[in-house]
């Protein structure tokens, strides 16, 4: 290539604006009800939204009460080909109708039933169609299965960064080691482990990762959330804190208590026990916040620090100034130094907000004081708390069904599932009839037919026919 070329190329790769992403992020904005147009909304200001896999590998080998999954996901067979087939069809599409870039689960029963070879290629798959994957596990493998992944068989590193979310709690049972978990504090040793496989994989191989910690809140264990935080953080590999307080959804089987008494408030008033300070949701938000709470931040030593604080004007001042220069500037998915000439970039073009963000970190600094800073050596970690609140099937199934009939519902109920599932922040693909869904209507309403098709497909026996 000559040189021309090159910096052609170079230039392209650091414009801050991909036109695409520009008009994918105007019509998800277009397409949100005006209860989720909020002045800190993040759908189609700056992300198109979360999206999973499904129906790629059901199988579970513990048991969740309760579990999101049909009765059916643990009578189908892992199966590699199945897996790849499916996700490259499902990504083919969430890459037509959303863009050129999103967060992407690989999610479906245990990740790690996959082998390790299939993990990758799937993986692989996910950064070929502009999606940067987590996978979804239960935490219950060996550093050789890790390794075996980021590795492969010629023992050379092939994934230069992995993301997974943990879901650790006492609800789960069949763990290796702790069967049935007494109370979410001895889980701890667990979570220490998974934290530590990750640590030793960077240290003896350089790879990097990002670790979420996942956990089902119920009446049964509200009131140790905030001792989770608190360890989780002194446990050092934990970049996000995500808690779901439990539905009535999937296998009607393992619903075990009345789900409805950890309220959204009382689980999120557990987490800023555990933060130690008040998280404010409402400065930034993904969709419909009767869904999703989230807060942004860093901890310095062990305090807690939003990245935006809602109740300083100059935050929010700093927050129009994001939206309107760096909203539809892809950050994610790009190496770190073609991330930072974007940035630049923009600097460069709007010189007042190069002003505001400089404010903008001194008065963080000054938030934290530069002696606590030295005391912890200058150490700043990034640590978001999630709240995801799934919704139960028997709202989603009559809402859902009115929404494809074109109907508005008029009771309150299903009036508010319409608004949520509009404004969902966590989508589906469905390649066979191009549709995309929330994550709700795929364990609500369509995961039943489609694992009892694919029991049949992908039996856990093989099935002799004679001749
Ligand atoms: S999956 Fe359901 S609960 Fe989650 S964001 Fe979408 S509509 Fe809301």
């Amino acid at each position: 290539m000559s040189i021309v070329a090159r910096l052609r190329a170079a230039a392209r790769a650091t414009r801050p604006v991909d036109p695409e992403f520009a008009a994918v992020l105007k019509r998800r904005w277009e397409e949100l009800p005006e209860t989720a147009r909020t002045p800190g909304q993040l759908l189609g200001r700056h992300a198109v939204g979360c999206e999973g896999t499904h129906g790629v590998f059901p199988k579970c080998n513990l048991k969740c009460t309760p579990c999101y999954h049909s009765r059916d996901a643990n009578q189908v067979r892992v199966d590699g080909p199945h897996t790849l087939e499916n996700v490259t069809a499902q990504m083919a599409l969430l890459r037509e109708r959303r863009g050129p870039v999103a967060h992407a689960q690989l999610i479906g029963g245990e990740v790690s039933l996959l082998e390790p070879d299939d993990h990758a290629a799937a993986l692989r798959i996910m950064r070929e169609h502009g999606r940067e994957p987590m996978s979804f596990t239960h935490g219950d493998f060996d550093h050789s299965y890790l390794e075996q992944l980021a590795l492969g068989p010629d023992g050379r590193r092939r994934i230069e960064r992995l993301s997974f979310a943990a879901h650790f709690d006492k609800f789960m049972y069949g763990r290796r080691g702790i069967v049935r978990p007494e109370s979410e504090a001895a889980l701890h040793p667990y979570r220490r482990r998974f934290v530590e496989m990750f640590a030793r994989l960077k240290r003896e191989h350089g790879v990097r990762y990002f670790l979420a910690h996942n956990m089902t809140v119920t009446p049964g264990n509200l009131d140790e959330v905030a001792d989770v935080i608190r360890e989780g953080v002194r446990m050092g590999g934990y970049s996000m804190f995500s808690f779901q307080p439990a539905a009535f959804l999937g296998d009607e089987r393992r619903w075990k208590e009345n789900y409805r008494q950890a309220t959204p408030d009382a689980v999120w008033a557990e987490i800023e026990r555990g933060a130690g300070t008040r998280l404010d949701h409402r400065v930034l938000e993904n969709g419909d916040v009767r869904c999703n709470r989230t807060a942004y931040g860093f901890y310095v030593g062990e305090r807690w620090y939003p990245a935006l604080d809602g109740d300083d004007a100059r935050d929010l001042t700093m927050r129009e100034v994001f939206f309107r220069h760096f909203g539809q500037v892809n950050l994610t998915g790009a190496p770190l130094p073609v991330v930072a000439a974007r940035v630049l970039r923009v600097f460069a073009r709007h010189p007042t907000a190069t002003v505001h963000a400089s404010r903008w970190l001194v008065r963080r600094l000054r938030r934290v004081g530069l002696r606590q800073l030295a005391r912890h050596r200058f150490r700043i970690r990034p640590v978001s708390f999630v709240m995801h609140q799934f919704m139960d099937a028997q709202q989603v199934a009559p809402a859902w069904e009115m929404m494809r009939r074109g109907e508005q519902a008029q009771e309150p109920v299903l009036r508010e599932t319409q608004e949520r599932l509009a404004a969902c922040h966590y989508t589906m693909a469905h390649p066979e009839d191009g549709t995309l869904v929330p994550a709700c209507v795929q364990h609500a309403v369509l995961d039943e037919g489609e694992n009892a098709q694919l029991r049949t497909l992908l039996p856990l026996v093989d099935v002799r026919t004679s001749r």
